[in-house]
């Protein structure tokens, strides 16, 4: 079996092509989306992050503005300026690029921002909205997953997942939302014992750890569908994801590769989240 090649970009696409459509719907009504990225200090992959952020904003009719502050910028300084983009109309998203330098408290800030203007859906009010059925904002990464499972019509009721990897941005997010879809998940993290003995099992993979070439074709279930959400630069340059990708994608059923897989998807969900908050203050609630 070779796998079929989930394409991120073209999803992706389709779904701004689909969004943007709904900004300009708003921007008639006179609402154009705005979103406001709070940057603190210079670290440079930040910095392309938020690039790639304003760029797709551009592109989809967003209104972006980027609120830099400089490394060494006192917590209460970013705080004010959050408390401000809460109380401004014209600025529907807010979100703090991480990390942040270390003098500052991550935890404050986020939680600093008005929750309907959330849209990394990291504020606790989300996460427990999440757990609780009744998520205001999903966040983007594992919604941008679910994304492509729904548009490669991948049942997912009744289905076993395995998710490796149980950070707060990724993994458990992505459990909850699996589990809503009444999959069977399994959670696994760096202390799991003998990860294959679970992987094995999946039906749909979802790997998110970190480590290049975790996930090797004898530990993935054939006709396995296999979502990769690492991103790891190796020495020699070469962008690659967690899993042996030429080996399990020969046993698998659908695979995502990196790059072009899951990455292209955050960025989109993020839009979505943006231009969804926008239509909320109008009273719309645009279907996923
Ligand atoms: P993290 O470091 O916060 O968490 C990693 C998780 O993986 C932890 O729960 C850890 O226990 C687990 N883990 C690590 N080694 C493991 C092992 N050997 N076996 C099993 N579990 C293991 O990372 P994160 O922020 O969740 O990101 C994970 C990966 O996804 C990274 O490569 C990151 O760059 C990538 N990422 C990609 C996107 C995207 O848009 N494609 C978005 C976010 C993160």
């Amino acid at each position: 079996m070779t796998a079929n090649i989930i394409d991120g970009n073209a999803v992706a696409k389709e779904v701004r092509s689909r969004w943007r459509g709904r900004a300009e719907t708003l921007a008639v009504s006179g609402i154009v989306p705005g979103l406001a990225v709070v940057l603190v200090g210079d670290d440079p992959a930040s910095r392309v992050y938020v690039g790639r952020k304003t760029k797709a904003c551009k592109e989809i009719g967003i209104h972006s503005e980027v609120h830099e502050f400089s490394a060494d910028a006192p917590e209460e300084v970013v705080l004010g300026r959050i408390g401000q983009l809460n109380s401004n109309p014209s600025i529907h998203g807010i979100l703090v690029q991480l990390p942040v330098p270390a003098h500052i408290n991550t935890r404050r800030l986020i939680e600093a921002i008005d929750v309907r203007k959330d849209v990394d859906g990291f504020n606790l009010y989300n996460v427990g909205a999440l757990v609780a059925d009744s998520t205001v904002f999903p966040p983007c990464t594992p919604y941008g997953v679910l994304c492509l499972l729904e548009h490669t019509r991948v049942p997912i009721a009744g289905q076993n997942v395995v998710v490796v990897g149980a950070s707060n941005i990724v993994g458990k997010p992505m459990a909850m939302m699996l589990m809503k879809r009444e999959a069977t998940v399994s959670i696994t993290h760096i202390r799991t014992r003998d990860l294959a003995q679970y992987t094995i099992l999946a039906d749909i993979l979802v790997v998110a750890a970190g480590k290049p070439n975790l996930i090797t074709a004898p530990m993935v279930r054939t006709g396995a569908v296999v979502i990769d959400v690492g991103i790891n630069r190796l020495e020699d340059g070469r962008l690659v994801g967690d899993v042996d990708f030429e080996g399990v994608r020969q046993k698998a059923s659908h695979i995502t590769p990196v790059p072009g897989g899951v990455g292209p998807m955050t960025v989109t969900m993020l839009l979505v989240n943006t231009i969804q908050a926008a239509a909320r203050t109008c009273g719309i609630e645009f279907e996923a």
